[in-house]
């Protein structure tokens, strides 16, 4: 068996990590020619939308999957009639425009938060009627870690702001005064069988993803997310590993996106789940059943920005283990994290804050 993956960064590098006990072979289509996966499998240099290189891609293997959701949909359309691709192309295009995202969880009976789409600046006024101030404008496709977004607290900024993120068709998102940010986690076998993780929460910092810890004492949030998992995989004929994130209000979980693949706040799946979110991608999109997502303590992750500390610093805390991505260092990167296991949640947090006291003396976001 051999998977091809479109894209060769830090989450196709760690889904081909994950595929070598499993006897599955991998193969990344990236343009750069250090791509970090390159050196957990083949790689084709190429670029993501290039009919040729995706062509290339798969006749090299029996099913394709992708690392990033911003895949162009035509192509991979294109490709699925004889290969399979897995998840569904349908996953990639509801994930890629907000707008539709949206729609499409309240078509699921999720709550979001109050939205509107708007295509010029003579629909601001219009969507801001909706969603009321201080509001978010988002650009409707390839918005990441916070990038491709303006806040907005008087409705006299809003046609600067629509003229600051490109003029281009955006999404109005009213801001949600959240306690806090969960995601969950989960695969789906080609069976339709499910393993989903526990609850995480999750802390950002300038819009990038800085700590994940589980969430144990939050049962009936955990199932309300777990519902949300099971239904959105359905909808979406959905084989592999997918995420959806919330803001938590109160008792409410409102849904802010997913994406159709591994993810960044499931990366303790690595240390703190008996079979982890990259393994259970591969074994899905593989065809082969699913692993156990049972927990094994109390986990966290902290994200390394920039630069990895220096690995002994990191390995000074025998709860640690450093998961570094071999790439080179540069501001605001991802390049590596640290997942803690532990028995207890304090001590797992007092794990967790040494960790950001070493992480914040290294790291680098700003030009
Ligand atoms: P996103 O790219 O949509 O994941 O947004 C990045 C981060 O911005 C989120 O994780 C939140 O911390 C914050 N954010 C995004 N949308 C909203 C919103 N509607 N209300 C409050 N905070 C938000």
């Amino acid at each position: 068996m051999r998977v091809g993956i479109v894209g060769g960064g830090q989450l196709g590098r760690m889904l081909g990590l994950a595929a070598v006990p499993l006897n599955v072979a991998t193969v990344f289509l990236d343009p750069a020619e250090d791509a970090c996966a390159r050196v957990v499998g083949e790689q084709l240099i190429g670029e993501f939308s290039d009919p040729s290189a995706l062509d290339r891609l798969a006749a090299s293997c029996d099913v394709l999957t992708y690392e990033f959701e911003n895949v162009d949909v035509a192509e991979l359309q294109r490709i699925a009639v004889n290969t399979t691709v897995r998840p569904s192309v349908r996953a990639v295009e509801v994930s890629q425009q907000r707008h539709r995202e949206k729609a499409f969880f309240e078509g699921l009976g999720l709550d979001v938060a109050p939205w509107a789409y708007a295509e010029s600046s003579a629909d601001l006024d219009g969507a801001l009627a909706t969603t009321g101030l201080p509001a978010i404008l988002k650009t409707d496709r390839l918005g990441y870690d916070g990038k491709g977004q303006v806040r907005i607290t008087e409705a006299s900024q809003a046609a600067a702001a629509f003229e600051r993120l490109g003029g281009v068709p955006i999404c109005v998102e009213g801001v949600v005064p959240f306690d806090f940010e969960v995601s969950v986690i989960g695969s789906r076998g080609i069976d339709a069988s499910t393993e989903v993780y526990a609850l995480t929460e999750n802390r950002h910092r300038d819009g990038i993803l800085w700590q994940s810890r589980t969430v144990a004492d939050q049962a009936r949030l955990a199932d309300v997310a777990r519902q949300a998992f099971l239904a959105t995989t359905a909808a979406l004929d959905y084989v592999g590993t997918l995420a959806i994130e919330f803001f938590v209000v109160g008792e409410r979980l409102l849904v802010n996106e997913f994406a159709p693949r591994v993810h960044n706040s499931g990366h303790w799946t690595l240390d703190g789940a008996v079979t982890s979110q990259f393994e259970n991608h591969m074994r899905a999109v593989a065809g082969l059943p699913l692993g156990s997502a049972r927990l094994l303590g109390s986990a966290g992750m902290q994200n390394f920005i920039g630069n990895v500390p220096p690995t002994a610093e990191i390995l000074a805390d025998p709860a640690v283990r450093l998961h570094a991505y071999g790439k080179q260092a540069r501001n605001g990167r991802k390049v590596g994290h640290a997942n803690v296991v532990a028995d207890s949640a304090a001590q797992r947090d007092s794990s967790l804050e040494t960790l950001a006291n070493v992480t914040s003396r290294y790291e680098t976001r700003t030009l």
